[in-house]
């Protein structure tokens, strides 16, 4: 279809909901509607199902050689690259973020593709040998069908990030992106038929949380559900696919420790506590969303991290000067602005920033001083370009301060001392510690968060285990 309208991918077709219904797919810049996408219901979540199992269970997929199902995925990588454009303008128009940014986000997409194509052909077993007169090996197949249900603040990454290792490895799947960005997930969608991809797959069904979402997740015909959300919608995927013992991986939010010790390198810690705030306008589950300094360098620090908050140029998403931008939706908008305009009334300080005056959909990079341990802007979520700043003295009181949380998804810290960033990053409770960086990842290592960040891990053989079924084959070689 085009892209004023984006169906459902089912079966090797983009086709509308079965009753014809859709909904708005809006331009967070602009604040204009620019396109229709496909509002599924549960009959077209069975039929995404329905098309899905009908490829595990009597398609090549599944029983094809793994060096021939790296091939297309590769195939599908090569097309992406040679259509990064259309997708991250698709990304930009639909989400608000830089282009630039997009551009580096379907980059990494691609590579979700490429490097699960290997990693599954390069990684297909283990084998034991045994002193009884036996040996014993491990094969890894494919799960079944996985229901990959995806976030809007990356939008393309995050649905690759699940659905790449799910066909990687021989699955099938139907990818449910968030109903606020529809638009480069489905055009992954026709992509994948372009390229050759068997019909079913690699679905994509749009539509609302509840029903599209709560539909597969509900499915017993789905066997595994891989969820990138918030945590209390987490709550309610897990709680729907243990209706049917599904397995589920669930990557959800964060409200993230960035600690700046006194001897670390202040335009590298400045560098990195601008980029994991402000970047994608603070809409990242990994976001440094809580800043820790040290006493000693408090005040120059947090001029240079002002200077460098008020020296973002925002604007227009895609104005190539512009490294900051709106807010991804009106609800989205609604919600960051309530936070910061309770800053105050809990007795905090605005540093810079707040929400902007001339209707856009836009809060400014913004740092927040003196909110109490117990202020919702402290302790919740706010998942927008909030940096609440905190003082310390010692190692025990930032340790202490920064696990005093319900989330765990990352911390970073920054010290030229390197006994201190061992000692420290084992006391931190996060799935991923950055020393002096941010961001940068080894698809191999694991992926993930404690508490309420999530549920097991992703990447390299942690997605390996998630989506297959690990099988023991014992045989006996004297007698
Ligand atoms: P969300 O939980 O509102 O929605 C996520 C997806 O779940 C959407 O596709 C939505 O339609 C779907 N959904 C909603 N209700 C559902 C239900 N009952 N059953 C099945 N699916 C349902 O989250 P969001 O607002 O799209 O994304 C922001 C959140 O995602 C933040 O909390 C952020 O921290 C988190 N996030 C986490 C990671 C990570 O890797 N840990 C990465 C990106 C975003």
């Amino acid at each position: 279809m085009t892209d004023t309208f984006f169906g459902h991918v089912i079966d090797g077709e983009e086709v509308a909901s079965i009753d014809g219904k859709t909904f708005d797919v809006w331009n967070p810049w602009s604040q204009e509607v620019f396109a229709q996408a496909a509002e599924g219901g549960p009959e077209d979540a069975d039929r995404a199902v329905t098309s899905a199992r009908r490829a595990f269970d009597e398609g090549p997929w599944p029983r094809m050689g793994r060096a021939e199902r790296a091939g297309h995925l590769h195939a599908l990588a090569d097309l992406m690259e040679a259509r990064a454009d259309e997708l991250a303008t698709l990304d930009s128009t639909n989400m608000g973020k830089p282009f630039a940014q997009a551009k580096h986000d379907v980059g990494r997409s691609v590579w979700n593709f490429r490097f699960f194509a290997d990693h599954q052909r390069d990684h297909v077993g283990e084998v034991y040998p045994m002193d009884s007169g036996h040996h014993s090996y491990s094969e890894y197949g494919p799960a079944g069908v996985v229901a990959a249900i995806s976030p809007w603040n990356f939008p393309l990454m995050m649905a690759t990030w699940k659905a790449a290792p799910a066909i990687a490895w021989g699955n099938t799947c139907v990818i449910k992106p968030s109903e606020d960005t529809p638009a480069s997930v489905t055009m992954l969608g026709r992509l994948a038929v372009e390229a050759g991809l068997p019909p079913g797959v690699l679905n994509v069904l749009n539509g609302h949380g509840a029903p599209a979402g709560s539909s597969l997740t509900a499915d017993e015909r789905v066997d595994r559900v891989t969820f990138t959300g918030s945590s209390q919608t987490g709550r309610l995927v897990m709680a729907s696919a243990a209706t049917h013992l599904a397995p589920v991986s669930l990557e959800l939010g964060g409200k993230g420790a960035n600690i700046v010790f006194d001897d670390a390198d202040l335009d590298n810690a400045v560098h990195w506590a601008v980029e994991s705030i402000f970047r994608n306008s603070g809409q990242v589950c990994l976001a440094g969303s809580r800043l820790f300094v040290q006493s000693g360098i408090r005040e120059e620090f947090l001029a240079r991290f002002t200077a460098a908050a008020e020296a973002l140029t925002i604007g227009d998403p895609f104005d190539p000067a512009t490294k900051f931008s709106s807010l991804a939706s009106k609800r989205h908008f609604d919600k960051v602005a309530s936070y910061v305009e309770g800053v105050g009334d809990d007795g905090g300080t605005l540093l810079t920033g707040g929400v902007d005056e001339t209707g856009r959909w836009l809060v400014r990079p913004t740092i927040v001083t003196g909110l109490p341990l117990t202020a919702p802007a402290y302790c919740e979520e706010i998942f927008g370009p909030v940096c609440v700043v905190n003082t310390f003295d010692s190692e025990d009181e930032v340790v202490a301060l920064a696990n005093d949380t319900r989330y765990g998804l990352n911390a970073m810290l920054f010290t030229e001392n390197l006994s201190r960033a061992h000692r420290v990053s084992s006391r931190l409770r996060a799935g991923t510690v950055w020393v002096n960086c941010f961001f940068i990842r080894d698809l191999r290592t694991p992926f993930g968060g404690v508490g309420d960040s999530g549920v097991g891990r992703e990447g390299g053989d942690f997605s390996r285990e998630f989506f297959t079924e690990p099988k023991a084959v014992v045989m006996q070689i004297s007698r």
